[in-house]
């Protein structure tokens, strides 16, 4: 399958050329961009399609898929975890969530990831590989063929830093949002970033109004250096500059992500520092109590310090929530389902 191309990973356009290029009309990308929105597996199933045209397909290109080799649902609130095989056998994880507002899938972006944030589970075997464009849509593809409900949000929080893999993230969100396709309204899709500077001022020019999320989990940088070795190449200043920009350009407010772990980042006077360091920004913060992580020693805060805290930034005029904690009894955490699967 080597030499053959996925579908999925051309943009839209890219679609009407190949079709040109092979002596086809341009009306054929659309055809068949809906039938790899809807998850077909075969050119067989394209019905629309003649059956030389088929052939020819099958020759040149083939069509990704993911396979579900574990999938575990909460009985707290629904929520699914689900352990996916790419088709050269790498895992990645996808996380369905039960809103009021609708259902949200959280994807991957990488096998693997290089930031090294020393509390996360995803980060432990370094960077495998990213993610192309078709297998990162193939996540919200088959999740919503597999659930047989339509999938109203997006959440970029999954395994791997989105960031790290740019044109291909970019490429994803723009096809996700294509009214041929799955169409996913940029409003709905947020992006979750540890802070690299010059990709997120790129995005801000983007003019695709997604939310940002900035995993900031530090009010300075001698903490933030000690959980993300991130924070040594793009200190907070610099990423709060990034995402003041950000802000201004597409006036959109930005969510800091603030995982709450007892004794390094969660005093008083951290939730003050905080406050005054994003005041001026139009900004929400989302306390997370840290899921415990087995290699890892950190723990959470205890629920009485998550809402001082949280009181604290909220004296000071910053919108906060905390976390609810889904699936707690199915290890839902990013990187802890593919991390006990490779153990085995
Ligand atoms: N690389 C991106 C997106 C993936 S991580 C980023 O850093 O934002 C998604 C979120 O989960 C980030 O905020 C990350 O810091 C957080 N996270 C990672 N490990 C965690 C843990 N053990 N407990 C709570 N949150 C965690």
């Amino acid at each position: 399958m080597s030499d053959k191309i996925n579908l999925k990973d051309l943009s839209y356009e890219e679609l009407e050329e190949f079709f040109v290029n092979i002596g086809q009309q341009k009306y054929r990308a659309k055809q068949v961009f809906q039938w790899l929105h809807n998850g077909v597996t075969n050119f067989d199933e394209m019905t629309n399609l003649s059956k030389d045209l088929r052939a020819m397909l099958a020759e040149r290109s083939f069509i990704s898929t993911v396979s579900i080799v574990d999938k575990r649902t909460s009985r707290l609130d629904g929520t699914i975890k689900y352990l996916l095989g790419l088709n050269d056998g790498n895992l990645i994880e996808s996380v369905i969530m039960r809103y009021k507002h609708g259902i949200t899938i959280c994807i991957s972006t990488q096998v693997g990831c290089r930031m090294g944030c020393n509390f996360c589970a995803s980060t432990i075997g370094g960077l495998v590989r990213h993610l192309t464009p078709g297998e990162i849509l193939d996540q919200v593809i088959f999740i919503q063929k597999d659930i047989g409900e339509r999938i109203s949000n997006i959440v970029l929080m999954g395994i791997g830093e989105p960031l790290d893999n740019y044109d291909n993230v970019i490429k994803f969100l723009k096809n996700v949002n294509h009214p041929a396709g799955i169409n996913i309204g940029y409003r709905h899709i947020s992006l979750s970033t540890c802070g690299l500077v010059p990709a997120i001022l790129k995005l801000s020019k983007e003019n695709m109004p997604i939310t940002l999320s900035v995993s900031l989990h530090a009010p300075n940088d001698e903490i933030r250096n000690k959980i993300m070795p991130v924070n040594r190449s793009y200190s907070i200043d610099k990423v709060l500059d990034a995402c003041r920009i950000y802000a201004e350009t597409t006036k959109r407010r930005i969510t800091f992500e603030y995982a709450m772990i007892s004794g390094i980042n969660d005093s008083v006077d951290n939730a003050r520092e905080l406050s005054s360091k994003i005041k001026d920004l139009l900004c929400h913060v989302n306390l997370i109590p840290i899921n415990k992580v087995e290699e890892k020693e950190y723990s959470k805060s205890s629920s009485k310090q998550i809402n001082l805290f949280k009181s604290i930034l909220e004296k000071n005029g910053i919108s906060t929530t905390v976390r609810r904690e889904l699936g707690g009894d199915i290890n839902a955490s990013c990187g802890q389902l593919r991390r006990g699967h490779s153990k085995k």
